[in-house]
């Protein structure tokens, strides 16, 4: 099947490169942000557009990668948004990690008009963004998945369709409590070895063959040895996954102790003046009441 036009909307620290992966694998692409400039898209081939409906009258299939449900929203549902410009047959894929009950109620919306909605979050960050091995989890209907497939494999190494709309942000949610309380419990670990006066290089390279290794182990030590907390994902957008995990999470009546601790742990650090740093960054609580800098 032929794909025709696919309009990109938000083009920040994950939407421009992935825009331009597209770019580069031939589709044909009419981009627009609201706020960032993007005339590097339009050198490399891209269309600009002028508004979120703009772009969709011009597209077959329209991704988002926003930074929450809000702003998702007022995209695609709000004036001027996606909704009032949007052909028939038209595929609304929303990349962004939003609240699962916002995908459900973005969905509902676009399907009471005829279109399909896809919810694709992603996880990897920039560097996989770069490099186009994304892993993105979908939400949705079988019948579009298909369709819009062939793209996301130009953004994601592993594209799972994981159930219906809401599915893919409900996985996106496991992903990031896994990922946060991990990056705990390895600065918690690793502030105790420290201060018992073990060079945590060596324990990292003792242990990370072992039970406890991780992704998460191997990419947060070296930069937290290096004392490096630039971003990567930023404190603040872990406070903005880990409130969507904690409301969802009560709605089912479902208690998430864990997170709801390493929350207040992201709280304070926000204090901290940590709100951009890479959330590495946590183990800098754990540092601070230990008094001792877990460095090599
Ligand atoms: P970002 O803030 O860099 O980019 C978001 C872009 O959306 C901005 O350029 C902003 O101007 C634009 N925007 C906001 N409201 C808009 C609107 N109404 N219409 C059009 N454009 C609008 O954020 P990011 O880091 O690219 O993250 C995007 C999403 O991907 C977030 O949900 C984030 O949690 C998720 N994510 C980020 C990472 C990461 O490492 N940065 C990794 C995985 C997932």
């Amino acid at each position: 099947m032929s794909i025709g036009t696919i309009g990109f909307i938000g083009l920040g620290i994950m939407g421009r490169p992935m825009a331009k992966n597209l770019i580069k694998a031939n589709y044909k692409l009419v981009v627009y942000d609201k706020f960032a400039k993007f005339d590097d898209l339009l050198s490399l081939g891209a269309v600009g557009g002028t508004s979120n409906k703009d772009v969709a009258s011009k597209s077959d299939i329209i991704i988002t990668m926003l930074p929450n449900s809000p702003h998702v929203k007022e995209a695609i549902l709000g004036s001027g948004g996606v909704i009032e410009g949007i052909k028939s047959g038209a595929i609304v894929v929303d990349m962004s990690s939003i609240a699962p009950a916002a995908s459900q109620e973005v969905g509902a919306a676009l399907k009471a008009k005829g279109i399909s909605f896809l919810d694709a979050p992603v996880s990897g960050g920039e560097p996989k963004a770069v490099d186009g091995t994304l892993a993105i989890m979908v939400g949705g209907d079988a019948a579009p998945f298909e369709k819009v497939k062939p793209i996301l494999e130009k953004m994601g190494s592993s594209v799972v369709l994981v159930g219906d709309v809401g599915a893919g942000n409900v996985t996106k949610l496991a992903n990031q409590i896994v990922v946060a309380l991990n990056i705990a419990a390895v600065s918690e670990a690793f502030t105790l070895s420290t201060k018992a006066g073990v060079d945590p290089q060596k324990v990292f390279d003792a242990i990370k063959g072992g039970l406890a290794g991780s992704t998460v182990m191997n990419a947060k030590v070296p930069m937290i040895l290096e004392g490096n907390f630039k971003p990567g994902f930023r404190i603040e957008l872990h406070i903005k996954d880990l409130q969507n995990a904690l409301d969802t999470a009560h709605n089912l009546n479902v208690p998430i102790p864990l997170t709801a601790g390493v929350m207040e742990t992201l709280q304070f650090l926000k204090n901290d003046g940590h709100a951009a740093s890479d959330h590495s960054a946590i183990v800098r609580y754990y540092e601070q009441m230990a008094k001792v800098e877990v460095r090599k």
